[in-house]
């Protein structure tokens, strides 16, 4: 094992130095990994943009262990709590590299504080959603607009909903949330329409209005929609918006590297979350076994770190070499 991680604070660069493991992305994936890692004494470094979709204003309702919900903020500020409390220091950076080390032996990785060695990488760097470009849009995240069915779907319940959609997964969304309310309308993007005669009819069958248009701008009082307003000029109402335009994961960094990606980028991985490539993994939603949920996020880190932490016993404390 190395020697025990240096403390240094959010604006000073990492010590130029080797881990046992390199943590990419302080999410729930991340964080959950960082616990077990400092908990097996491994010499861990957390690094964190800070950008992911732990980083809006959603209340998780459906997260064990909070029965009034728990902030996506206060969760992970526990979780880096808790990390600290085992020695690892989450550092607020960006990795912008990174290589093989000859042998097996690791990898390097250039972030934005300076050059760092990890034994083992765990990749828990998540997506990007595709959120609609309106001005002001993101302010409205986890308040007004949503993305997820699994997440937010409860909250719907009988209320009006806008669905922001092109494609027949958002047109199967659309049919789910009748689960929750009758009071549902797609709105497709005028030229991005590519939904089948299935959906339509599906669609249409549910009451569910198709409407072609996109939204310019969102009017709220207080906390509330007022109204929406599409770039045709028409004004309509609902008082939740869904944005189902998909995601991109957070895996270019990886492109040169001899990691098997899926056709759409996330990262495959074994039922133990090892990737193809010996001494790197990965977890959260960034993978392919991603559920884009914070209980799966927090299953996957807590995986992807008992596997590093086998990776790094030496023959020693091993019975098979
Ligand atoms: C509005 C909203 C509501 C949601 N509601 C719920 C809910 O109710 N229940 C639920 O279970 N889930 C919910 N989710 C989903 C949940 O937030 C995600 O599934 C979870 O955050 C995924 O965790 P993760 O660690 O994989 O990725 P993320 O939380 O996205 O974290 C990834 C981190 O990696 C960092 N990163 C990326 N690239 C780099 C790089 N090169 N260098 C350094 N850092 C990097 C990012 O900045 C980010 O901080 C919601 C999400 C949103 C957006």
């Amino acid at each position: 094992m190395g020697d025990p991680p240096a403390s240094h604070s959010a604006d000073a660069a990492p010590p130029a130095a080797t881990y046992d493991c390199v943590i990419v992305g302080g999410g729930p994936a991340g964080l959950s990994a960082a616990v077990y890692m400092g908990r097996f004494r491994r010499t861990t470094l957390l690094i964190d943009s800070g950008e992911g979709r732990w980083a809006y204003g959603q209340h998780n309702e459906n997260y064990l262990g909070f029965p009034k919900g728990v902030s996506a903020r206060r969760l992970r500020a526990l979780g880096v709590a808790q990390a600290e409390r085992f020695g690892v220091v989450p550092h607020h950076g960006r990795v912008e590299q990174i290589d093989l080390l000859p042998a097996q032996q690791g990898f390097t990785l250039a972030t934005t504080a300076g050059q760092v060695i990890g034994r083992t990488v765990i990749w828990a760097a998540g997506v990007r959603d595709r959120w609609p470009t309106f001005r002001g849009a993101r302010r409205l995240v986890g308040k007004q607009l949503f993305w997820c069915i699994v997440c937010d779907g409860w909250r719907t319940l009988d209320r009006e909903i806008l669905l922001l959609g092109n494609i027949d997964a958002a047109a199967e969304d659309a049919l789910q949330f009748l689960t929750y309310t009758s009071r549902v309308t797609l709105l497709v993007e005028p030229g991005k329409d590519e939904l089948s005669p299935t959906a339509r009819r599906k669609l249409h069958a549910g009451g569910i209005q198709v409407r072609s248009g996109e939204v310019r701008s969102v009017r709220l009082k207080g906390q509330a929609i007022e109204n929406i307003l599409l770039t045709s000029g028409e004004l309509l109402h609902a008082d939740l918006i869904f944005s189902l335009y998909g995601s991109d994961p957070n895996t270019e960094l990886l492109r040169h590297l001899p990691i098997t990606l899926t056709p759409r980028g996330m990262i495959n991985i074994d039922p133990k979350y090892q990737t193809n490539l010996a001494r790197f993994y990965a977890a959260g939603d960034v993978t392919d076994h991603h559920s884009d949920q914070v209980a799966s996020a927090v299953h996957g880190g807590a995986q992807a770190a008992q596997a590093a932490n086998y990776a790094l016993y030496p023959p020693r404390q091993r019975l098979s070499t």
